[in-house]
This record gives structure tokens, sequence and C-alpha cells, in this order.
């Protein structure tokens, strides 16, 4: 990437406290930024705020572009584990990402790229390359200017390759965290350099109603945003989260604590409508602060009155029937982990305006003959076996697969659930009774499930998986076919593991169909059974390009079957 310094910012040279490189093409005032910081605690849905403001500012004609900034020191999202950290997102170009990226996608319909990411991990893997490379012209590399400097960079090269007008950053973690202290310090020094009126902080905060009390109480939230400011970060629009409506007294609480207006403190309670989020934000003026402190003029921008529109397709009232869909998974503890499932189920109620319910299947419960397989199936519809990896759960997985094949009950199979249905598949059908995917069992005497032929040279974890989206060439005359309505689709795949080729022949010799591969090569990508109710694998994830108003196919195929 070209590099310059900001020129009134300082000069590259050893004896310069000053350091902020700007990537090439940078033009200082072009864009607007907004910051999105929590306090008091986390998990309070940053990221659906995050989105729900892309939306509002897309709604009115501009250009967007948001970033999830992470304090964790892994590189990328790839060797995290969901059951601690959530679902790892995959972006098309291939990106292992924090599920909030997903959310981003799914409010603005739109793709995001590997600058929409922002890692510690990633930032001093580039400062430790590039010092051993003496880049820093003899200088000692420091926190400030250096961590913050290149932190800065990032901001402004994703606001150069997007070309958004606004660019919205997420910071991870909450103010007052040792891990994102840097993020939050290059916020303040972009403000300072960028000036007051490009970039506008907003604090999402925690209003507690201690059931003891019965009242709200706004004190930690005011601990909260005072570390932000000690910081030097100004906060200009306080959101505040809360179990019921915030109190028009705490607002103003609130306001009088942390100088902003208080028509710029903004209530935001539990809802079970998260589809609403967006339009409740609207209904209180979050877009009208964001664009009083951007010095944006309202009136020159359009107002293309979608919202209402997305929210009322989105929010399913009066369902017309409610199905029971059963995930079996090992990591069914944590919901997160499976998040673009629920919100790919969630699009497919809107849909066909139905209430979806969820029946969570820890699949290695049924392995350790805790339950039995015709009991935790009572009731189910459909069956989703999510993606995933490694010998735990695995068993009891094929045996819920078995059960949907045998009692014609539909099934989506996804990425690992594809595989699992072939080991069941040859197992059962074939006859061959040890099958098994080379993954769990390197000796098995019958691998219908290997190493893709580019796996096998890679050593170590992280980044190495086929990643991203690839095409797919589908079969005419399948339910795939049917499903898409085109021979070539686009879905995005996060494996190591593939439908071993040699197997191929005697699979279809007992009715199974492979209706998509890779092109080009013999890379099988969606299997199913003709016969069946429904009965179809995806070795890609269906769910990471489902879309509000524009469901995943396949997961529009099951419902349609279970209905
Ligand atoms: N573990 C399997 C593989 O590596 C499946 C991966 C997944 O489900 N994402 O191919």
């Amino acid at each position: 990437m070209g590099e310059k310094q900001l020129s009134e910012l300082g000069k590259k040279s050893v004896d310069s406290e000053f350091f902020s490189p700007v990537p090439e093409g940078y033009q200082k005032g072009k864009y607007k930024y907004v910051f999105i910081t929590g306090s008091v605690i986390s998990g309070i849905g940053k990221g659906t705020v995050t989105s729900s403001i892309a939306k509002l500012l897309e709604e009115r004609g501009l250009k967007v572009s948001p970033m999830k900034a992470e304090a964790y020191y892994n590189v990328d999202a790839g060797t995290l584990n969901p059951f601690r950290h959530g679902e790892v997102f995959v972006l098309d170009d291939g990106t292992e990402t924090d599920m909030d990226l997903g959310s981003y996608e799914r409010f603005i319909d739109g793709n995001l790229t590997k600058e929409n990411y922002l890692t510690t991990g990633k930032i001093l893997t580039e400062i430790l390359e590039k010092e051993r490379a003496g880049k820093y012209l003899g200088r000692d590399v420091q926190f400030i200017p250096h961590v913050t400097g290149e932190t800065k960079k990032y901001f402004r090269k994703l606001a150069v390759d997007s070309k958004a007008e606004v660019i919205l950053i997420e910071i991870g973690g909450t103010v007052g965290d040792y891990e994102n202290m840097y993020l939050l310090e290059a916020a303040r020094q972009l403000r300072y350099e960028e000036g007051e009126d490009n970039v506008c902080f907003i604090n999402l905060t925690y209003i507690f109603e201690p059931k003891t009390l019965g009242e709200q109480k706004s004190k930690a939230a005011q601990l909260g945003i005072k570390k932000m400011i000690e910081m030097g970060l100004m906060p200009d629009i306080v959101i505040c989260r809360s179990e019921n409506p915030v109190h028009d007294t705490i607002r103003e609480k609130i306001s009088v604590f942390s100088n902003v207006p208080l028509n710029r403190v903004i209530g935001l309670h539990d809802s079970k409508e998260f589809y609403r989020i967006p339009l409740m934000l609207k209904e209180q003026g979050l877009d009208k602060a964001v664009f009083e402190t951007l010095k944006i003029d309202e009136k020159k921008l359009v107002n293309n009155k979608s919202l209402e529109k997305w929210t009322e397709k989105m929010t399913v009232v009066n369902p017309k029937k409610k199905i029971l869909i059963g995930i079996a998974g090992k990591y069914t503890g944590l919901k997160d982990s499976y998040i673009s499932i629920i919100k790919a189920l969630e699009h497919c109620e809107a849909e066909f305006n139905v209430k979806i319910e969820v029946k969570w299947i820890e699949a290695t419960e049924i392995e350790t003959a805790k339950k039995k397989v015709s009991e935790v199936m009572k009731g189910v519809n459909g069956l989703i076996v999510p993606g995933g990896y490694g010998k735990r759960g695995a068993e009891g997985k094929v045996e819920c697969i078995k059960y949907c094949r045998e009692k014609n009950i539909p099934f989506l199979g996804i990425c690992y659930g594809l595989q699992m249905a072939l080991v069941e598949f040859a197992r059962n059908v074939l006859g061959k009774k040890n099958a098994s995917t080379s993954e769990i069992d390197s000796k098995t005497e019958f691998p219908v499930v290997c190493l893709l032929p580019d796996q096998r040279k890679i050593e170590g974890l992280g980044g190495n998986n086929r990643l991203g989206g690839f095409d797919i060439e589908v079969k005419k005359n399948s339910i795939a076919f049917e499903l898409y309505g085109k021979e070539k689709v686009r879905e995005r795949f996060r494996h190591r593991y593939e439908c071993n080729p040699d197997y191929i022949k005697e699979f279809e010799s007992k009715g199974l169909v492979f209706s998509g591969k890779a092109p080009k090569v013999n890379i099988m990508q969606i299997i199913e059974l003709p016969k069946h109710k429904f009965f179809f694998g995806t070795q890609y994830h269906p769910e990471f390009t489902s879309r509000p108003l524009n469901p995943s196919p396949c997961f529009k195929g099951l419902i349609k079957a279970c209905l």
C-alpha cells in the first residue's frame, strides 16, 4: 500500500514525534466517521446498533461502510472457538471474521471485505514486519504514535477503498478495558486530525433495574461515560440499553452528566421484535442526531422510505403456522455459535409468514446414550445439521440424519452436515459399516470423506481452510436447480475435507444425486435424495448469504418441505 504523511501532522523522520501515515488517494475532510463504543457491560448489542445506524444512513442515500475493530490478539477469527466467541463468519473474499460482520452484511444487504475487519493481531503483525524491515527509520516503535498511527491508517484505508461517505467503526469490548485502549486513543486522535464535524462518538451504555429496587439506576452508565470522557472522548450521542423503556428522568441524568443534549440521549429497551430496532432508533431521532453532529445537511439527502416497508415485512405478526426445526450441533449451549443459521430461519419466517421454533439437539448426548434419537427428534418437523469440526458429537449427528432419511423428515446438512450425511449413507445404504471421514478416523477402511487435495500439504491452523466465495455448477433437473433457478451460483465455503471422489459412482448407484460441483474440478458441493421429502446437503454455508428480504434458497427449500 502506498503511504504518505498528512503533511501538517508531521514528517517521517527520526526526530519527529508525529506518525500518521495515510493511504494513497486519501483526501482529508472528504469522509465522515462514526465510532460506536460500549460502556458498563459488553454483549448489549453494539453490533446490532452499528448495523441499524448503517441502515438508517443508507435509507437517506448515504454510502456507508462499517468496520469491526476487535481488540484481541488473534490475526483473524479463524482460530477462535465459536463456543467462547460466537460464530466465525466468512466473507466472500475468504476473511474469517467476528459474527458482527454477518449482522452488518444482512442489514445493509451488501458484501464486505477484509478491510471491514480489524484486529490487534493484524495491526501488530504489520508493525512487527515493518520493524524487522527497518521501515521505522531507526525510531523506537511506540504505542503512541506508532500503534495508534497504524490504526488510524486502517480506518482511513477503509474510507478510500470503500469510497463510502460515512465510515462506521464499532470498537470491540467496553470503555475501560486494557485491550481496546489503543483503538479509543486512535479514535481521539482521528477526531483531532479530521476535525470535530467529521467524527462522531456514540456510546452504547446500560441502565440497570435491580429487581430488589424496582427502579432504573443510571450510576453505572454515568461512570462508564465518565471513563470515556477521561480518555478525551466526548460522546455526541448516548444510547441507553435497558430491560424496560428508559425513563425520561434517567435520560435527563445522563444528559447532565455527559454534556450530551437530551435529544441525543436515546433509549433502547429489550424487544422481541429484532427487526424493529432500526425503526425504534429512527423514531427517537438517531439519524437526525448523527446528521446534527456531523453537520450533514439533511435537506440535501434523499429519503427512500424503505425502512417502514422492511420493518413491516420482517415483523411476523400473525403467523399462519408454527414449525419446529431441530439443530443438532455441539455448541448448542451458546446460541451465538449458530447465529447466521438462526437469522436465515428468521428470514424464512418473514418469507412464509410462519413461526419457526428451534429445538437445540446436543449431539454429544445422543452419542453417550444419555438420550435416544427418537426422543430428541419428537415433534421435530425438520432437521439442520450445521457445520462443525472434530470427533465430538459426530456420531450423534449421524444418528439424527439416519432418523430423518428413514422417516422421511426434511433435512438440511451444512458442510460437516453434508459430510455426516455421506458417512451415514455409506454405512447404512452402501453397507460399508466402518465408513467415516478421515477427519475423525484417519485409518478408516472406507474414507468416504477425505482431505481436499490442496489441504494435504498444509501444516498448522489459521486461515488455511478452503475459504470464501466460490462458483458452483448446478445440475439441471435437480432440487438444487429448482431452488436456485440457475446453473451457476456462488456460495461461501469454510472446509478442509470433501466427498472422496473414489466413492462418487457408488453413491450415485444407490440414488444419491450430486447436484452441484465446483467448475473444472471434481469437488462435490451439493447432495440430494430425489425421492425424499427434502434431503439436501451443501458443502458450503448457505446461511452466510441469506438476507432479510432474500432468504437462502436452501433454507427456503427446507422450510417449504416442512410446511
Ligand atoms: N470439518 C469439516 C471440514 O473441515 C467441515 C467444516 C465445516 O463444517 N465448516 O471439511
